[in-house]
């Protein structure tokens, strides 16, 4: 898939795309690799969240990945997060809470 549009990719996706509460009408999505990470604005690296999955979500890997295994039903969230696996890996030459090696961590999926 392309780039998208942001605004309209709110426009798209009105409510959590984890738990399916309302958003906020301005909340912007979050992209699961950061742009500054070289993520991209492409529909597969956003992510539009509630505040309350969000503030799970913002915690980093270990955050997705507690959101992935709270909506074990939610297919698309995983498989965002699932795709965007290698990249992330590359990215934190992962060194999370008690330098645990990305490989290491018990993915949900
Ligand atoms: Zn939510």
């Amino acid at each position: 898939m392309g780039r998208v549009d942001i605004e309209k990719y709110m426009h798209d996706h009105p409510i959590c795309e984890a738990c399916g509460a309302w958003v906020y009408p301005k909340k912007q999505p979050h992209h699961i690799v950061t742009r500054g990470a070289g993520g991209k604005d492409v529909p597969d690296n956003l992510l539009r969240l509630c505040h309350s999955c969000d503030s799970l979500f913002a915690h980093g890997l270990n955050g997705m990945l507690e959101l992935v295994r709270k909506y074990p039903r939610n297919n698309r969230l995983r498989e965002k997060v699932f795709n965007a696996r290698p990249k992330l890996r590359d990215l934190w030459v992962l060194k999370i809470e008690g330098d645990i090696p990305f490989s290491h961590i018990d993915l949900p999926f």
